[in-house]
C-alpha cells in the first residue's frame, strides 16, 4: 500500500474516540446510514486481524468475500494486484500490504507509543505509518463513495470508530487529512457492568475472541485514562472539529445527537431534515469491518436499557463512581440523576448534555443506561 505523491485528494476522516463498550458501533451505524458519511467499522482492526483471520465484515460475509473490502484492498495495493495470477496471490499480496500496516501500527498507535511519537523519536516510523493509512483511506474514500453501483461518485468522510485515541493523535498529524475527532463517553458504571460478563469466541456473531470479564476497578482506570487522553486529542485537533457526546444522549435521542455532530463537527454536511426523509427509527449497518458484535444485525432497534442499575453489585459501583469521580461530575453522570420517560431532566441543574469545547449546549434529555434491540 504505496503513499502516491501525485494524489492530493484532501482526506476527509470522522474518528470515533473513546473506551470500549461505549456504543461507537451503533454510532458508527447511524451515522453512516447518511449518503455522505461512510461508517468503517473499526478500521485499525483490519489491518491488525480482521484480514488475517477472516473475520466478518457487517454485511454478512468474511472480509475476504466482502465485495467492499475486496475492492478496497485491490485499490489499496492496485501494483500488487495487478501483477497478481489469480484470487489467491491478490489475497496474499493484500496480506503482505496489512501486515506492514500492522506492524507500524503496533507501534504507533498504543498509548505508550504515542509520547514517542510526539516525541519526535519516530519520525521515519511516523511517516510510512502516514503513507501506508493514506493509501487505506483513500481507498475507502474512493470506494465508499461510490454511489450504490449506479455510476456516480461523490464525496464522503471516511468514519473510523477505531476508538483508541493514540490512533488518531498519529493522525492528526497526517499530511492532507482533514480530521474531525467524535470524543464518545459512556457512563463508567454501565461500562464496568458490562465488562463485568463474558462473551464466548464466535466469529460469525461478530465476537473474534473471548471476551473475559474484567474487574471493576481496572475498567474504572483504563476508562478515566483513555478519556483523559481523548480530551487531550480533542485540543490537539481544535475547535470547531471536535464534539464530545455521551452516548446516554444519543440513545435518549439520536436525531438531535446525529444533528449536534453536523454542525459542530462537519458543518458542510447538508442538515438531516434537509434531504425531506425522517431520520431511521431502524439501524441498517454497512460494511463495518470490526467492532461490537450488535453490527452483525441486519437491523438494530434503538432503546434504553437500565438494566446495570438493577444488576450492578453496589460495592462496584461504589468503588468505579470513587476511581471516576472527578469525569463523572464533569460528564455530567452525578449519582441519583433519573429522567423522565420523555428524557426530560427530573433536576433543573442537571447538566446539560452535548458539549462543545468546554461551552455547553442544551439537549433534550438524560438517560442512565442503554440499550440495543437487534434482530436479523
Ligand atoms: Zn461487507
Amino acid at each position: 500500500m504505496s503513499e502516491h505523491p501525485s494524489d492530493q485528494t484532501k482526506l476527509r476522516v470522522i474518528y470515533l474516540a473513546g473506551y470500549g463498550r461505549s456504543g461507537s458501533t451503533l454510532l458508527d451505524i447511524a451515522l453512516g446510514m447518511r449518503p455522505d458519511v461512510f461508517g468503517a467499522g473499526e478500521l485499525t482492526a483490519l489491518a491488525r486481524h480482521a484480514w488475517k483471520n477472516g473475520e466478518y465484515c457487517a454485511c454478512g460475509v468474511t472480509v475476504h468475500s466482502c465485495p467492499f473490502w475486496g475492492a478496497v484492498m485491490a485499490r489499496a495495493d492496485g501494483e500488487a494486484d495487478e501483477a497478481a495470477a489469480s484470487d489467491v496471490d491478490a489475497a496474499h499480496d493484500a496480506q503482505a500490504v496489512l501486515d506492514n500496516l500492522a506492524d507500524l501500527q503496533r507501534r504507533v498507535e498504543s498509548l505508550a507509543a504515542w509520547r514517542r511519537v510526539l516525541g519526535r523519536f519516530l519520525p521515519d516510523t511516523l511517516n510510512h505509518y502516514h503513507g501506508a493509512n493514506r493509501g487505506l483511506f483513500l481507498a475507502v474514500t474512493a470506494e465508499g463513495g461510490r454511489g450504490g453501483g449506479n455510476g456516480t461518485e461523490r464525496a464522503v468522510y471516511v468514519l473510523d470508530s477505531s476508538k483508541l485515541p493514540g490512533r488518531a493523535l498519529a493522525l492528526s498529524s497526517m499530511p492532507g487529512i482533514d480530521l474531525r475527532v467524535i470524543h464518545l463517553v459512556r457512563d463508567p458504571r454501565a461500562v464496568a457492568w458490562s465488562m463485568s460478563r463474558p462473551h464466548r469466541k464466535q466469529i460469525e456473531a461478530g465476537v473474534q475472541r473471548e471476551l473475559r470479564p474484567k474487574p471493576a476497578f481496572y475498567v474504572a482506570l483504563r476508562w478515566s485514562m483513555v478519556n483523559l487522553v481523548c480530551e487531550w486529542l480533542c485540543r490537539r485537533v481544535g475547535p470547531g472539529r471536535t464534539i464530545r457526546v455521551r452516548y446516554e444522549d444519543f440513545v435518549a435521542d439520536p436525531p438531535a445527537v446525529l444533528e449536534a455532530i453536523r454542525t459542530q463537527c462537519a458543518p458542510d454536511l447538508p442538515g438531516l431534515a434537509d434531504d425531506g426523509a425522517p431520520p431511521p427509527e431502524v439501524l441498517r449497518p454497512g460494511h463495518q469491518v470490526a467492532g461490537s458484535r450488535h453490527r452483525m444485525q441486519e437491523h438494530l432497534v434503538i432503546r434504553e436499557d437500565h438494566m446495570w442499575e438493577r444488576q450492578m453489585p453496589d460495592w462496584a459501583r461504589r468503588l468505579v463512581s470513587w476511581i471516576t469521580g472527578p469525569l463523572l461530575r464533569r460528564y455530567g453522570y452525578m449519582p441519583g440523576a433519573r429522567a423522565d420517560h420523555e428524557g426530560r431532566p427530573v433536576s433543573a441543574s442537571r447538566p446539560p448534555l452535548v458539549e462543545k469545547q468546554g461551552r455547553l449546549v442544551e439537549n433534550k434529555g438524560l438517560v442512565e443506561t442503554n440499550g440495543i434491540g437487534a434482530g436479523r
